[in-house]
């Protein structure tokens, strides 16, 4: 007898969001996934009766919702032990006192711990993917991605020159900074069942010099990766770009003129652009990733409505916890919509309560999410093949997904299901996850790691870095 090869995994009696390109919900809709990819999705009853014979296991959802699995498009892993240190303090408080002190003291293993301790908070609100923003040690990452059953694509931070940083990363020179990445490149493109991919990182214009800039420029398109990179953060970077490298308008004009600008390029915040640059980001197919709760925190409205309007894909990130606390894809998306209706005051006069709706929320969290990370062909939406390249070669898309249950004092009633997902829904209504195949999250229990034993390390290290780091938390209130 021939050895079974595959399993089939049937679910059925769901409400499935395709995020497809008709924008399909399916009210009573079934999926089945042949081990990592998904082979079928359809009517419950089609899909019953064309596979419960020959499915290994069926699940009968009972009306909860199933959804593509959120991507996470700006994140810090390494700064998750960093949670609570630099709360209520001004930017250069913020970097010099606190985060350049924290990430350069370092080790490997606090990158592992804390890339285990951010991943089991991106599973919990429905992540399955996300892109690293810049940290220390890509390889203590890579480890706890492949433990946790998430797709990355991880980047390095990078910089070759600034003012004020410690010491250790003021002696790195260009080169050093593009052979490290090439190593990390080579260690660990395409590992862990392909779900690691490895990414050119700049931490941003005013640690880089134009040598930095160009190689990284040129690496990426040798490697056929892409660039990650915080750009036009403050109207301070802007001005210290027009001062040094004599361009009309900041950091997004700058990159244009060096073409930069390119389809490989996630500009992350891109707070500080005018509508020029919002036409060279256009044209140029960068992608923009927005991060509303760090961007009202430390850097400003961004011009997100008019970004979606000029076609720009638009993407949602957390950023870091220092910058943010709540490492929640869910929330993101409830103040993406909250502080773009809002910022419309300072636009027009006047709220425009019409601004970024429920379903283009959930089309930045999603499929917007698939295309700024350069994987929308096999991940991003529910569907069953995808037909790619002028030789409409068909690619299966992984089977990433998230199941929500909505039957909870937060959601009750369901009007509108797709606004109840933007506007309701919170991280505890999401139940299940699943990523390449695998469930990564069950009933709400992550399973490739020990929650408790995480987070106690976790707090280990935290306190012990700290420590090592010199860093002190001043007292609030009256402490006993
Ligand atoms: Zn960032």
């Amino acid at each position: 007898m021939e050895a079974k090869t595959s399993s089939l995994i049937l679910l059925h009696n769901a409400t499935i969001v395709t995020m497809d390109p008709q924008s399909r919900v399916f009210r009573n809709g079934g999926i089945v996934i042949d081990e990592d990819k998904i082979k079928a999705i359809g009517q419950s009853l089609e899909i019953l009766h064309e596979f419960s014979a020959v499915a290994d296991q069926i699940i009968d959802l009972q009306g909860q919702v199933l959804l593509p699995g959120f991507i996470n498009t700006h994140v810090h892993t390494s700064q998750q032990l960093g949670r609570g240190i630099a709360d209520d303090v001004d930017l250069m408080t913020w970097l010099h006192h606190r985060i350049w002190p924290y990430e350069s003291n370092m080790t490997e293993e606090d990158s592992y711990v804390s890339t285990l301790l951010c991943g089991i908070e991106l599973i919990h609100s429905g992540v399955t993917c996300f892109a690293e923003a810049g940290g220390q040690h890509v390889s203590g990452m890579a480890r706890a991605v492949d433990l946790l059953g998430l797709r990355a694509c991880l980047v390095q931070s990078t910089m070759d020159s600034g003012q004020g940083l410690p010491e250790s990363w003021a002696i790195r020179t260009t080169d050093d900074c593009i052979q490290s990445q090439k190593e990390l490149y080579e260690k660990h493109h395409n590992t862990a069942d392909g779900r690691i991919r490895i990414w050119l990182g700049l931490r941003q214009i005013m640690n880089s010099t134009d040598s930095l800039l160009l190689k990284t420029r040129d690496t990426a398109k040798q490697l056929k990766t892409g660039i990650h990179m915080h750009v036009a953060e403050i109207p301070y970077e802007n001005q210290l770009v027009m001062d040094t490298r004599e361009v009309g308008h900041g950091t997004v004009t700058y990159l244009e003129k060096i073409e930069l600008l390119q389809k490989n390029l996630l500009a992350a915040h891109s707070v500080w652009v005018n509508d020029t640059e919002i036409g060279f980001l256009s044209r140029a197919g960068v992608k923009v990733s927005h991060c509303p709760a760090a961007a009202m925190r430390m850097l400003g409205f961004a011009p997100i409505k008019e970004m979606l309007d000029a076609g720009i894909c638009v993407s949602l990130g957390t950023d870091g916890a220092p910058s943010n606390n709540r490492m929640s894809i869910v929330d993101e998306m409830y103040l993406a919509s909250l502080i773009n209706k809002g910022r419309e005051v300072y636009a027009n006069g006047t709220t425009d309560p019409t601004a970024l709706p429920a379903e283009t929320i959930l089309k930045m969290a999603t499929i917007n999410g698939a295309e700024s990370v350069l994987w929308d062909n096999e991940i991003g939406s529910l569907v069953v093949g995808k037909k790619v390249g002028l030789s409409a070669q068909i690619i299966f898309p992984w089977a990433d997904m998230i199941i929500v249950n909505p039957f909870s004092w937060s959601m009750v009633p369901i009007h509108d299901c797709i606004s109840s997902l933007v506007y309701c829904m919170r991280s505890e209504n999401i139940i299940s996850v699943m990523c390449n195949g695998r469930w990564i999250m069950k009933n709400q229990k992550i399973l490739n790691v020990d929650e408790g034993e995480v987070i106690s390390m976790a707090k280990q290290a935290s306190s012990e870095l700290l420590k090592r780091a010199g860093i002190r938390i001043p007292n609030r209130m009256t402490l006993l």
